[in-house]
């Protein structure tokens, strides 16, 4: 069932209609836009279109200007540049100081943030510094159409519901949204908007940290978020051995290997692969299940991709339910008989 929560108690009481447009921390990563950001553009112009405000992309780095460019191609209708070599690489002291004082300034009604490593860091300590509250790891948003509320969807107590948060007296309403769940916007190279220079007040006295070495993650870290094509395999398999057949197979379609949470409960691979509601949530081209229920809780991390493909030896397997094409039979028999096709190709 749903649950809806509603903020109650005493607190400061804030002019909230001094609070206007829909704000998205664009993440970057050696001037590179993260995927997070381009889907929270795409969901940020949604909700600003309902309200009727403007999208206002953030970039903070260091010679970032060709980003901004790029946020307007994605739907920023302004975009608000923190350049400083104090801001090069992400530091926790840096980033939410330089983003609290925008927020003091500027007043917007909604700060959406991607559910990374960085945004999990930085959003509850922004929302502390301009008091107000932050609803982690949401997986909808939508606009409440009676007042204009931001109403804030998240699994809560262990997955088990989903709970709709409201912030009713404080501004900004601030959410991260969980990476892969929203679509994707698609760039206009030829919409125009306004750049804005923000002037950094940054010190190297504001920053407790020091970035003395940047080392790049192990490749075989599971890219599962941006994949286009995976082979999950569940208990199904029976053993771990059993993730060496779905590899096999992954490697012949150019994908990666997810797996359920049963899989990884048995330690039969690493929880970096696991999909679902307390793994990750996936959208690529194509997704074979293999040995896999459907449980509920697997089905939320993939029903989104394109094309589901399922194997599974129970016709009355859940799964087949939202499969586009289902294939009945022992996985030991189907997926080395797709490999010898896939070979023959
Ligand atoms: P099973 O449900 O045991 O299914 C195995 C399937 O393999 C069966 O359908 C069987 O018919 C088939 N099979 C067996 N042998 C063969 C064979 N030789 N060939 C072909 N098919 C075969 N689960 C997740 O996956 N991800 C999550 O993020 C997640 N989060 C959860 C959060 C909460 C709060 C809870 C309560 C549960 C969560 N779960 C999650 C667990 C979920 O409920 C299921 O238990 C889990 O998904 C089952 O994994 P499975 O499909 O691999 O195993």
């Amino acid at each position: 069932f749903d649950a809806i929560l509603r903020e109650e108690g005493e607190g400061s009481e804030k002019d909230l209609s001094a609070y206007k447009n829909v704000w998205v921390f664009v993440e970057q990563r050696e001037n590179k836009i993260m995927p997070v950001a381009i889907e929270l553009l795409g969901e940020g112009k949604r909700l600003a279109k309902e309200i009727g405000v403007e999208l206002c992309a953030v970039v903070l780095g260091e010679n970032i200007s060709d980003l901004a460019k790029e946020c307007i191609a994605y739907g920023a209708d302004k975009v608000y540049l923190a350049q400083h070599s104090l801001l090069k690489n992400f530091t926790t002291d840096g980033y939410t100081k330089v983003i609290s004082e925008m927020i003091q300034a500027e007043k917007p009604e909604i700060v959406l943030l991607g559910a990374t490593h960085i945004g999990r860091d930085l959003a509850p300590r922004i929302a502390a510094r301009v008091d107000t509250g932050l609803t982690a790891d949401c997986t909808k948003l939508e606009i409440d159409p009676e007042d204009k509320k931001l109403l804030q969807t998240r699994p809560a107590f262990g997955g088990n519901i989903m709970a709709t948060i409201v912030c009713t007296k404080h501004r900004p309403q601030m959410a991260t949204v969980r990476p892969g769940v929203m679509d994707k916007a698609v760039a206009d190279g030829k919409r125009s908007g306004k750049i804005i220079d923000v002037a950094v007040n940054l010190d190297k006295e504001d920053i407790r940290t020091q970035v003395i070495k940047t080392v790049k993650a192990d490749k075989a870290v599971v890219a599962l978020e941006e994949a286009e094509v995976i082979v999950a395999g569940g208990r199904g398999l029976g053993k771990a051995e059993g993730f060496q057949l779905i590899q096999q197979l992954a490697d012949r379609l150019g994908g990666v290997v997810g797996a359920s949470r049963a899989t990884v409960d048995a330690g039969w691979i690493s929880h970096d692969h696991q999909v679902g509601q307390t793994g990750k949530t996936v959208k690529p081209r194509i997704y074979v299940a293999c040995g896999i229920s459907g449980a509920i809780q697997h089905m939320a991390g993939m029903q989104g991709a394109d094309v589901i493909i399922a194997i599974n030896k129970n016709p009355d397997a859940p799964i087949f339910s939202i499969a586009d094409y289902g294939i009945v039979g022992d996985l030991y028999e189907v997926i080395p008989a797709l490999i010898d096709a896939l070979d023959r190709v």
